[in-house]
């Protein structure tokens, strides 16, 4: 073997001897409350899916007919001969749903949050970017010419010391980023109070609304609008509560979205969103904007799934979210109990560094309005025993 392979292998004996090591466990069919896999089937408390859209059959239909009216894809980036009818209808249907001029799609929002930087802020311009946010914005910031300043999660102090600091450097732009939820701990970033800040300091200000979109705020449209506040630039994802599918988007005031037209490297090379993704994204936000059945189960699920762990004795990061982190501490225990709760029926995952930081492993369970009462307290039920068997609780 050549040193190199050589020396990644020993990289990946690191990360095992570390218990970092990601596993991967195939679902046989669809994504769901209930899914099957190798060993049967399993509770699903894992997914973004927090609307149950994933598998809905008006979705699965939308995107059927698509398929039969436009094909499976483009076959080129949007500005050669990429560009169709269903394409404009989704950004126009998203831009009105978050209450902003227009929206431009991209494959994923990890394309989005890499795009929106680099043509926005150069030399002259300031980020100022919450500590916590997610790795698609951190690796989007590097992209950019602009001063890099951070502030830790949530810290309105530091906050406002890192838009002095911007100001006094002479910057000439200057954004607040941050994602809306944090999606670790399933937080609230403060919007009202960063909207104040950015207004005092003339900021701009980027929310990243991917575990907020469809379900937080007055007709799932996002935390802004939970907050009563306005976001400048708005990203977020089909990948979540909106179907589950693929595709990400900004949305933003006219002159921003036209400046990504014209230079959002993401978008200029590379191929347009399929068509039947699309459709099933503009079907995805009709049933989210009169999802208000939908959220209220998702809500319902959420406390009774805290009240329920609570009462057993976990130790459960506090808030109203459905991402409901059970903490553990270490990176073994949390991937010990995962695989228990597997056993179990149970499907869930451990996150420990890198991705959380050192001695704050958990399980970061995440609630689905595809959920009924039951699926919830069979997870409680299956949480409690692993817990006693590991000594947890
Ligand atoms: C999931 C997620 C992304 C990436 O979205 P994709 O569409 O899956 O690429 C970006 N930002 C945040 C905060 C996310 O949670």
């Amino acid at each position: 073997m050549s040193s190199t392979l050589h020396d990644i292998s020993s990289e990946l004996d690191a990360i095992r001897a570390q218990s970092l090591w990601k596993l991967e466990r195939p679902i046989l069919g669809r994504q769901s409350a209930h899914i099957r896999v190798n060993s049967g089937e399993v509770l699903n408390f894992c997914a973004n899916n927090y609307l149950g859209l994933a598998d809905h059959p008006d979705l699965v239909k939308a995107a059927h007919e698509a398929l039969d009216t436009h094909g499976l894809g483009m076959a080129s980036v949007r500005f050669i001969c990429g560009t169709s009818d269903l394409h404009l209808a989704l950004e126009r249907r998203l831009a009105d749903y978050l209450g902003l001029d227009d929206s431009i799609l991209f494959a994923a929002c990890f394309d989005a949050n890499g795009a929106v930087f680099e043509p926005l802020f150069g030399e002259q311009d300031a980020i100022v970017s919450d500590a916590l946010n997610h790795a698609s914005i951190i690796d989007g910031i590097r992209l950019s010419k602009a001063r890099r300043l951070r502030f830790a999660n949530g810290d309105m102090n530091e906050l406002e010391a890192q838009l002095r600091a911007a100001r006094e450097g002479g910057a000439r732009r200057i954004v607040i980023v941050t994602d809306g939820v944090f999606s670790m701990d399933g937080y609230f970033a403060k919007l009202a109070e960063i909207r104040a800040l950015a207004d005092r300091f003339d900021a701009l200000v980027m929310v990243d609304d991917c575990h907020a979109t469809g379900f937080i705020g007055p007709e799932g449209r996002g935390t802004p609008q939970r907050a009563g506040v306005k976001a400048d630039i708005l990203t977020g994802t089909l990948g979540k509560a909106l179907g589950g599918s693929a595709g990400g988007y900004i949305a933003a005031s006219q002159p921003i979205v036209d400046l990504m037209r014209q230079r959002a490297r993401p978008y200029l090379f590379s191929n347009a969103l399929p068509p039947p993704i699309v459709a099933a994204g503009i079907k995805a936000i009709d049933m989210a904007e009169r999802g208000d059945d939908l959220r209220a189960k998702l809500s319902d699920n959420a406390r009774r799934f805290r009240a329920g762990m609570g009462a057993a004795g976990f130790t459960l990061l506090p808030g109203e979210h459905p991402i409901i982190p059970v903490m553990l501490g270490e990176a073994k225990l949390a991937q010990d109990m995962a695989a228990k709760l597997y056993d179990k029926g149970v499907y869930v995952t451990g996150f420990f560094f890198p991705v959380v930081p050192r001695g704050q492993a958990r399980i970061r369970t995440q609630m689905s309005a595809a959920h009924s009462p039951q699926d919830i307290d069979t997870a409680i039920a299956a949480f409690t025993a692993a817990g006693r068997e590991l000594g947890v609780i």
